[in-house]
């Protein structure tokens, strides 16, 4: 994309062309400028959803939401729910779809970038692509935006930089390095929707099982889960993991029933007579090449099994607790939680209480979504609590 020559003083410079920079810029009128240093906006965006961007959600609460302070979300969601934002959909022509399981789908993310693109460029929007800002100074009222391009400088400032997951798209932390040099500070930045790796005792398990998918609950930090699980070479995946991931606290226990239609310690007591394997007793509710592997040595005899062998094989299934030693990391993390700490954040606008003029919005604040397009929402919804402040 061309770069546009651009003049150095601006009502507003957006930092970030992904979903909340270039929904803000589309949604007031002002002269503003958008820094992003991918040659492309929305690169992230128009891989999400696996190319077909699931931007929303029916409904969206703000308890679908991870933030160190809980109530913080609740007016700016208020604001903008997903009906406004499939409204505005069909304004622009774009075609989607609401699955059963309320998440909402387009035909194509890169149609939806395109649209926001246009709409910001007609909204009085200067991109400035292969732009890199490196650092942002206060000066007499006005912000100095510090790029390999020269500097900037504005009246009103918006970091829509996004958090640090996929950094091969451009991601980076330039928001919480801004927040920390203007005296703001951070909640831990953490890998979040993501997979969990486990130590070296359970990694043949789960490399002998890696490709099997099983319906289980899992159950961490007070939050329970239910859904598909992925067993991986290095742990454990699929949609039920990354819900729990982003619960999940580093060191704290997590505890997965794959067998949670039955209590199976009163079903093996059932049938502690007979000449079965518990894999086999196990089967009306989870494949045997699942529960032997699980079981491993505890897939002994019903018949022949002690009181305290068959307690031990019927907890394994229900209750198979164990310590994750990590996620698979920022890289394949679909968020970052953590960010800029709400407390310092206006929740009706998300101007910065301190500093005048200055907001945050999307990822790089510490609100996160679960996995079904709650995180595009909060993109959506913070871009356009900003964006109407600065009208
Ligand atoms: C693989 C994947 C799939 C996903 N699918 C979904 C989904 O289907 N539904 C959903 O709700 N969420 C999804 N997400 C999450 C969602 O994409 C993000 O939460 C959302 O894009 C955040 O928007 P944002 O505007 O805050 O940040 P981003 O969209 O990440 O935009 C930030 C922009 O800032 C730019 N930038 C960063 N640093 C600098 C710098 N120093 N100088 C200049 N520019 C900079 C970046 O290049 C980027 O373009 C997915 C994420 C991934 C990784």
């Amino acid at each position: 994309m061309q770069e546009s020559k651009y003049k150095e003083h601006w009502h507003t410079i957006i930092i970030g062309a992904g979903a909340g920079g270039l929904f803000c810029a589309g949604s007031f009128p002002a002269p503003k400028l958008i820094l992003e240093h991918n040659a492309i906006p929305g690169r992230k965006l128009n891989i999400t959803g696996g190319g077909k961007c699931n931007f929303t959600h029916q409904p969206v609460l703000p308890t679908d939401y991870v933030c160190s302070h809980k109530h913080f979300p609740h007016q700016i969601l208020a604001a903008y729910q997903p009906k406004q934002f499939t409204k505005f959909l069909e304004e622009q022509g774009i075609d989607f779809t609401l699955q059963e399981n309320g998440c909402y789908f387009a035909k194509r993310a890169a149609d939806i970038t395109q649209m926001l693109y246009k709409r910001a460029k007609k909204q009085n929007t200067t991109f400035s692509f292969n732009t890199h800002v490196t650092q942002v100074i206060r000066k007499n009222e006005e912000f100095c935006v510090q790029t390999d391009k020269g500097n900037f400088y504005t009246q009103n400032l918006v970091l829509a930089s996004g958090g640090i997951s996929y950094p091969d798209l451009g991601a980076t932390s330039l928001a919480w390095k801004i927040a920390k040099d203007l005296g703001l500070s951070v909640v831990e930045p953490m890998p979040a929707l993501v997979g969990l790796r486990v130590d070296k005792s359970l990694r043949p398990l789960c490399t002998a099982l890696a490709g099997n998918s099983v319906y289980v609950h899992v159950q961490t930090d007070h939050h329970l889960e239910k859904g598909q699980l992925l067993f991986t070479h290095e742990g454990f995946s699929g949609p039920v993991i990354l819900q729990a991931s982003l619960y999940w606290k580093p060191g704290n226990p997590i505890t997965i029933n794959f067998c949670p239609q039955v209590d199976l310690l009163a079903y093996f007591k059932e049938h502690k007579q007979e000449a079965h394997t518990f894999s086999k007793i196990a089967q009306p509710f989870l494949s045997p090449k699942i529960s032997k592997i699980l079981l491993s040595e505890q897939n002994v005899m019903a018949a022949d099994a002690t009181k305290q062998q068959l307690v031990q094989a019927a907890n394994r299934l229900n209750h198979f607790t164990f310590i994750a030693q990590d996620t698979t990391g920022f890289s394949h993390a679909e968020v970052t939680r953590g960010g800029i700490d709400t407390c310092q954040l206006n929740p009706k606008t998300l101007q910065v209480k301190t500093v005048a003029n200055l907001y945050f919005i999307g990822e790089a604040v510490d609100v996160t979504g679960r996995l079904g397009g709650y995180n595009l929402h909060w993109a959506w919804a913070s871009a356009m609590a900003a964006a109407k402040n600065l009208m």
